[in-house]
């Protein structure tokens, strides 16, 4: 049976568990998320715009007791934990105020095509299906269900099995907003029953944030049951520090960069490759902050990096650090694990690191950093590109030309500049290589999950539709 509890990190204590659902409970889960899927195609637009900004409400007046299970289900600190509340609210405005001109009809050329009338209608497809990691339990999820919502499909939930009380929460701010009954709902289910429902008919398409593995699992299951996939794994991503930078402050944003929600983002920097000519002063400034970030109880506001989110995940982080170290890597602060109850792990910076060590291939979801030093562009860009992800990356030069080669050369889905990588709705996101493919956010995000669909109209005449190439 699937472990489904609320653990928390700070004292390791189970606080409550969940049973999971039975094969008959999953079944009529399912079924009433394809009747409410033909419910919500005949709403209008404006209509689930209305329900998007009541959910957005709720969840800005109920954000501080969200924010407090939260922080309680996997260790984010609580200040952390209500922006990312904030942020599903904004983001949900997002979608209800620009999904009307994201799905409006979009004229194409007529007349190249021999029509009267020829444009692309976005239209939804059906039940999706949300795989969910924990370490951001609300905005994850809201990032796919505020576009999913919006375009009129509707959304089954399997949420990481240690945040079932936010996967709960969300599926009832949906229904008191407004949403008709089975439009988002959350199965309490272990990752065993994905490939049971992925396989059902009634669900037309799936979107997974998690780790490499879950995605080759569903990405396999997907392509024999012949459904759509949105795929958002892992990275590593690179933060290049070149000679021209402002040391100073790409040390402080590194810093952020690399311990936010602690040090468990997908986003996250975690190697950081600097030029020969600042590296000994970036590296110093970086470590003395990273040294100085207070770890403790998240609830604390004056705490930087609370627990991570599980023992096994605490442990996978050490070891990686220890084999570093066991072959030849410098640890220039943290490495040590702490004593007493909670998974905490203390902010550490290693160096001096090569390639058959874990930590030069491997993403550490924790708060590690990994300093590389190199001695031009070409050797930045080769060691950024070195690897098997490609999600986000970081550079750091204010000379201009440098800033358009690292926008064309760095292989991610997204390069920031001078700044560290986060996430808009306004901005699609997702990765390239092995961080996954398709994308989130944007309208972009929103058309992943849209029937995008073709409609040419003749003038009813014998010869409409002559000259085209029959295919
Ligand atoms: P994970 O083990 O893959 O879990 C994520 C979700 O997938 C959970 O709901 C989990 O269920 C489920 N799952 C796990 N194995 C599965 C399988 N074989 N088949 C179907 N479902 C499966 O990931 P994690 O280690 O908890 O989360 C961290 C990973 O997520 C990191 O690699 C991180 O980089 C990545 N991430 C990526 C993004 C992005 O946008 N690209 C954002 C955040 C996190 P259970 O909890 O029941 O096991």
């Amino acid at each position: 049976m699937p472990h489904i509890a609320t653990t928390n990190p700070v004292t390791g204590q189970v606080l409550k568990t969940y049973e999971a659902m039975s094969t008959e409970q999953l079944d009529a889960a399912i079924e009433r998320a394809d009747l409410a899927y033909r419910q919500l195609r005949g709403t209008t637009v404006d209509e689930r715009a209305r329900w998007m900004n009541a959910a957005a409400d709720l969840l800005d007046a109920e954000r501080d007791e969200i924010a407090r299970i939260m922080t309680t289900e996997m260790g984010k600190t609580y200040v952390a934990a209500q922006a990312e509340v904030t942020k599903c609210a904004a983001a949900a405005r997002f979608y209800a105020e620009r999904a009307p001109g994201f799905l409006a009809d979009q004229p194409a050329d007529a007349a190249a095509v021999k029509a009267t009338r020829a444009f692309i209608r976005y239209q939804p497809i059906g039940v999706v299906l949300a795989v969910m990691p924990w370490n951001f339990p609300l905005w994850q999820v809201m990032r796919f269900a505020a576009p999913a919502l919006m375009a009129g499909n509707t959304g089954l939930l399997k949420h990481a099995s240690n945040v079932p009380q936010t996967a709960l929460l969300l599926e009832d701010v949906f229904r008191r907003a407004g949403f008709p009954e089975g439009a988002f709902t959350t199965l309490l289910v272990g990752s065993d029953a994905v490939e049971r429902i992925l396989a059902d008919p009634r669900v037309r398409a799936a979107t997974l944030t998690g780790s490499e593995a879950a995605g080759r699992s569903i990405a396999q299951i997907a392509g024999r049951e012949l459904k759509r996939t949105v795929l958002e794994l892992g990275g590593s991503d690179p933060f290049v520090v070149m000679p021209s930078a402002d040391v100073d402050r790409a040390a402080e944003v590194a810093t952020t960069a690399r311990c936010q929600n602690n040090g468990q983002s997908c986003i996250a920097a975690k190697r950081f490759i600097v030029h020969t000519d600042v590296f000994d002063a970036f590296a110093e400034k970086f470590a003395a902050n990273m040294a100085a970030l207070r770890v403790g109880d998240p609830m604390d506001p004056d705490t930087d990096v609370g627990p991570l989110a599980s023992e096994r995940g605490r442990d996978e982080v050490h070891a990686q650090v220890r084999d570093a170290a066991d072959r030849g890597a410098t640890v220039l602060c943290g490495g040590e694990l702490p004593s007493g109850d909670g998974w905490f792990y203390p902010p550490t910076v290693v160096t001096d690191l090569t390639p058959e060590m874990r930590m030069w291939s491997e993403e550490v979801f924790g708060p590690v950093a990994g300093l590389y030093r190199v001695s031009s562009y070409e050797e930045a860009i080769e060691v950024a590109n070195g690897t098997s992800f490609g999600l986000g990356s970081n550079a750091w030069t204010r000379d201009t030309a440098e800033q358009e080669r690292f926008a064309t050369d760095l292989d991610a889905g997204n390069v920031f500049v001078n700044g560290m990588t986060t996430s808009y709705p306004e901005l699609p996101f997702g990765g390239v290589k092995n961080s996954g493919y398709g994308r989130e956010l944007s309208e972009l995000g929103m058309r992943e999950f849209c029937n995008i669909k073709t409609v040419w109209v003749g003038e009813g005449a014998a010869s409409a539709g002559a000259g085209a190439h029959a295919e």
